[in-house]
């Protein structure tokens, strides 16, 4: 999925310009899944591309339809490091939710990704093509691709570059032309990332995992707190606001007697105010995790006290369930893949510099 590479290799081989555009749109818009299905090159072309630059770089290691049509894939990388990704129905649209990390570095107590620390950060090809595998799946089925949000595994920000990049390849109209509005990037806090996106030019949706209306709270939950507290936060979300004119999607868990309380509820609404952002309360999925979901009557009394002060929010039910898809749940079993794959990795580093240091 490294496009501009295969380009490169083209010209080098001494290809027309041409040549390079038919493989981009063919691996882009055409949904190609290898480079001997594109016909409109020849087939010695093809065989070369095949052996130089594999069109695909993931391997989809296990693929689950849920019974609300809900489905998921477990790929892996080439060099073995799990990542997850999601395609879920809406009525009749559908989103996509992606992975930017193998693993995620911010360790939110109530995530089951978070408990798996961090493997690496994804390429933009490898984001890109969790995209593109959905989709011809999804094409398959005769639907196609509506959404893409980057909720999967890991914090984008921490990946911005590659994300970005992931983004701008989906969003190019020569390719697979899926609108910059069509997309979402989700994170947990990391002001830089906030900063950076208000300004670019591509209008992509910013939703923030927010979870609390202060810092004491929030810092249980999500430690990444202890770095961004939230008057920088807000700061950061304000100013983002200014730049794009653009409102803000909170999410916020709600967790039984954690964080349900009608109090927190007047917090968050004095800390949000009545304009420029809107309120998702998120079920909590179980993860094996001590926290619990509060009960629909609390939730239903949360979000009361928020439209009674003004904050317009709404609830968001829960996809895939009953295969381990929904938010917070991709690779409770990629955790112990990731855990073998770091100590393969720590004992062949232990391996290969112990002679140096003896
Ligand atoms: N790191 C980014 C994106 C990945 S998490 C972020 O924090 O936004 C995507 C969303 O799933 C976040 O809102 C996260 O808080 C939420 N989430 C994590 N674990 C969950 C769980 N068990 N149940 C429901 N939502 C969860």
């Amino acid at each position: 999925m490294d496009l501009e590479r295969v380009n490169a290799l083209l010209q080098g081989w001494g290809e027309p310009a041409y040549r390079g555009r038919q493989a981009y749109e063919a691996a882009t818009r055409g949904l190609a899944a290898e480079w001997g299905d594109v016909t409109a090159l020849p087939v010695s072309l093809r065989r070369r591309l095949q052996s130089e630059a594999p069109l695909r770089e993931l391997s989809a290691a296990e693929t689950q339809v849920s019974r609300d049509g809900t489905v998921k894939v477990r790929f892996e990388t080439a060099d073995g490091f799990p990542i997850e990704a999601v395609a879920m129905r809406h009525r009749n649209r559908r989103t996509v939710c992606v992975s930017s990390q193998s693993g995620c570095p911010l360790a939110c107590t109530f995530c089951a990704t978070g408990s798996m620390g961090l493997g690496r950060n994804l390429t933009a090809g490898e984001i890109a093509e969790q995209v593109l595998v959905l989709a011809s799946m999804l094409r398959d089925r005769s639907e196609r691709v509506n959404n893409v949000v980057m909720m999967g595994m890991g914090e984008p920000f921490l990946n911005y570059d590659a994300v970005l990049g992931a983004c701008r390849l989906l969003n190019d109209p020569a390719g697979f032309g899926l609108g910059a509005r069509q997309m979402a990037i989700s994170t947990a806090g990391w002001v830089p990332g906030i900063e950076r996106l208000a300004a670019e030019p591509i209008q992509i949706k910013l939703a923030l995992s927010l979870h609390a209306p202060n810092d004491a709270l929030r810092t249980e939950l999500m430690p990444v707190t202890k770095r961004f507290p939230l008057a920088r936060l807000m700061a950061a979300c304000r100013a983002y606001r200014v730049a794009t004119r653009r409102r803000i999607f909170v999410e916020y868990l709600m967790l039984d007697g954690v964080n349900d309380a009608d109090g927190l509820a007047i917090e968050l609404a004095d800390l949000l105010g009545t304009e420029g952002f809107h309120v998702n309360l998120i079920a909590y999925n179980p993860t094996g995790s001590p926290y619990r979901a509060s009960p629909p009557d609390r939730v239903a009394a949360f979000a009361a006290v928020l439209a009674a002060h003004g904050v317009s929010a709404s609830y968001r039910r829960s996809h895939g369930q009953d295969i381990d898809a929904a938010c917070g749940q991709l690779a409770v079993r990629g955790a112990a893949e990731l855990r073998r794959r770091r100590s393969r990795a720590r004992r062949s580093v232990a391996g290969s510099r112990s002679p140096a240091s003896r």
